[in-house]
């Protein structure tokens, strides 16, 4: 038996990074997918690539910015109308802003990551729970990040945003865990995607490669995490293995976040 055969599972931000892993991953062990993002030609892309690797898998691809309420509404509407139900959500997509101090940061952009990684993740949950509470079923992914157990330097929005991403998993899971649904988060390292790759070009815009070596030094295991680490993870919560997990925030970071 596939970890998630026969399970329709919604991902946001699937056309590439995690969002894109997991798919994969879920496609692997037999989910019914539904792939949101807001870039069409990506999601294209993703859709291609898992049906090259699993031509039986099923895939919804819905075109949707996240921090727009209708559009949130309607590919919980266009998931339901094509599957009849939602087991799963990875509430992946997200952005990380710019890097800047605290006291320069563009308002702009501020008012951005916030509408993207919580109000987005907000509605996600908002109109996907009510779908899983009528069946009594239902697991859920948010996605916060180291950032949301600790500070980073120059990525204020961000840090606010991913705190906040953790707390309203904990309501969720206080919530909603008596209908069967158990909501968790997870909080990523550095994992290398073209999110983190960007980041690496902001910090060193000459040798990108050399402030990533400097990264994974930091790092327990002397790597930076890859998209597949936390496919797998997430496949996992995602799952009906994951029966007593519930309001946690679960750090895949190789174990970096226990140093200071
Ligand atoms: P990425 O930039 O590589 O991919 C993100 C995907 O989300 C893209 O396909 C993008 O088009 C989509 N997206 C962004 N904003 C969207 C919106 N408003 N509506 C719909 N789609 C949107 O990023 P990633 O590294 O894969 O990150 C995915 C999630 O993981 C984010 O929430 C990020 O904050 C979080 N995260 C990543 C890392 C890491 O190391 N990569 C670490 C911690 C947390």
């Amino acid at each position: 038996m596939k970890k998630l055969e026969n399970k329709v599972i919604v991902i946001t931000g699937a056309g590439m990074g995690l969002g894109l892993a997991t798919a994969l991953e879920a496609a692997k062990e037999g989910a019914f997918l539904s792939l949101v993002d807001y870039n069409a030609e990506a999601l294209e892309k993703a859709q291609q690539q898992i049906k090259e690797s699993y031509p039986e898998a099923k895939v919804l691809t819905v075109v949707a910015d996240v921090s727009s309420e209708e559009a949130v509404k309607n590919y919980v509407e266009e998931t339901v109308n094509a599957y009849g139900r939602i087991d799963g959500f990875y509430n992946n997509a997200g952005i990380e802003g710019r890097q800047a101090s605290l006291t320069d940061y563009d308002l702009n952009v501020f008012q951005k990551v916030i509408d993207i990684n919580l109000m987005g993740a907000y509605y996600g949950l908002r109109y996907i729970i009510p779908v899983m509470q009528k069946q009594e079923y239902g697991r859920i992914v948010n996605v916060a990040s180291v950032g949301g157990i600790r500070g980073v330097m120059n990525q204020t929005p961000y840090v606010a945003t991913k705190h906040a991403v953790s707390g309203i998993t904990k309501n969720a899971a206080l919530e909603y865990g008596r209908f069967g649904i158990l909501t968790n988060a997870i909080a990523p390292g550095a994992i290398l995607t073209p999110m983190v790759a960007e980041a690496f070009r902001q910090i060193n815009a000459e040798d990108p490669k050399k402030a990533e070596a400097e990264y994974a030094s930091f790092n327990p295991t002397k790597r930076l995490g890859q998209p597949e680490d936390v496919a797998k993870l997430v496949v996992f919560l995602l799952s009906e293995d994951c029966g007593y997990v519930n309001g946690q925030t679960i750090a895949i970071d190789g174990g970096q976040s226990n140093a200071y």
